[in-house]
């Protein structure tokens, strides 16, 4: 890639803008412009306004420390103007998220976004890259709808399914139709924008409850089983997925325990070649924040370990293990993926590589 294309942070000072800083503090491809945030944060220096808030174990990038922090809502025409495209991951009302982002788009700037608020619009892409990145087609249709020549929405799956979707989507797609999915999902409180600290209720506890979470988990594999169909992505009707979240005492990390019956049920070997060979467009493009491995077996009764293996590939690979027989489904198997690398920041950074090289951003 010759040029470096400008970008801004939506939401930096928040637990997912942290991690957006930290991804791209060194990009090869980007260049952090503008950082920008709620009115209590806009006008200060970036320390100043993350002040005791951040969280990641590296510090603050030197070149974003005296940037001076924008207002995400009132600048959103300045800051349009100041980038190639933006990143957003706020905590806001759903649908002032959905505005706030068509303003963007509006205001030619392609806005990639982690929040869910246009994760079920027909015409927004939601993008797992090794998965489904072809569903980058339906631009075209959005960019009629919103009267733009450059400016769209694209968005990335919620952190909860970034383990078990990845894990079933290539066997699927080798023949062997996923019929039923049950899964348990074990979520770290950094999901939450939390830490030990800030939620000290969640030390030596489990909270079997996470608004919204399951019916996230059912229904967004849908749309990433889906099709474009003219200007919609038309969702699939199958797999089933039935799902229960719960919040565990863990720092980063979501771990699945998955049961799935097949509608033709491959053999455990079949299954670990698929994962083993499986490649995506990220790792065919060379993406660079694309993990050379994206699937990882561990044949460890007791891997994937939520703390030994959360950073594989730079947090951005997806570990599997204990596949086996089931007495009531065809197979149970566990899954791990990093909810803010993967599932959050990473997802979405590896997403606009996707992009630009497809030639959305220029
Ligand atoms: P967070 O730590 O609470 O950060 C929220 C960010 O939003 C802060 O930068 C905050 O700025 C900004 N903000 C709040 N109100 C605003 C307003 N009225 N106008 C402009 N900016 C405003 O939240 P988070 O965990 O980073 O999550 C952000 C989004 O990403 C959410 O939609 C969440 O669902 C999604 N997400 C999170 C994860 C995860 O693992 N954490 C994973 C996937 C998706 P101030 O500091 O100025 O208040």
């Amino acid at each position: 890639m010759e040029k470096k294309y400008k970008v801004g942070i939506i939401g930096a000072t928040g637990m997912v803008g942290q991690r957006f800083i930290c991804l791209l503090a060194n990009h090869p491809w980007f260049d952090i412009t503008v950082l920008a945030a709620s009115p209590r944060s806009a006008g200060k220096k970036y320390t100043e306004a993350v002040g005791a808030k951040w969280c990641m174990e590296e510090e603050i990038p030197e070149s974003v420390k005296n940037m001076v922090v924008m207002n995400a809502t009132d600048d959103v025409e300045i800051i349009a103007e100041l980038v190639d495209f933006v990143f957003c991951a706020v905590d806001m009302k759903k649908d002032e998220i959905k505005a706030l982002e068509e303003r963007y788009a509006k205001a030619e700037c392609p806005v990639v976004s982690n929040n869910s608020a246009h994760r079920h619009t027909p015409d927004v892409p939601m993008v797992l890259p090794e998965l489904n990145p072809e569903h980058t087609e339906i631009i075209a249709s959005q960019r009629k709808r919103l009267g733009t020549k450059r400016g769209f929405i694209a968005v990335k799956p919620n952190c909860s399914l970034q383990g078990y979707v990845p894990a079933l989507f290539p066997v699927d797609k080798a023949g062997y139709k996923v019929k039923d999915v049950l899964v348990c999902t074990y979520q770290a409180i950094s999901g939450a924008g939390k830490t030990f600290d800030t939620w000290p209720e969640m030390v030596d506890n489990v909270i079997p409850f996470i608004s919204g979470e399951e019916e996230k988990s059912e229904k967004e594999p849908l749309k990433i089983w889906g099709k474009v169909d003219g200007d919609v992505i038309k969702d699939s009707d199958r797999p089933n997925f039935t799902a229960q979240c719960l919040r565990v005492p863990v720092s980063n990390g979501h771990m699945g325990a998955v049961f799935v019956r097949f509608e033709n049920k491959p053999s455990v070997e079949e299954m670990k070649k698929i994962w083993k060979e499986y490649k995506g467009a990220p790792q065919k493009l060379n993406l660079p924040s694309a993990p050379k491995q994206f699937l990882n077996y561990f044949e460890e009764d007791n891997m994937p370990q939520t703390k030994l293996n959360r950073n594989l590939e730079n947090g951005m690979a997806i570990s599997i293990g204990r596949l086996r027989e089931d007495t009531q489904y065809d197979y149970k198997f566990v899954c791990l993926s990093h909810n803010t690398l993967r599932g959050a920041a990473g997802g979405a950074v590896l997403l606009a590589e996707l992009l630009c090289a497809e030639g959305y951003m220029d």
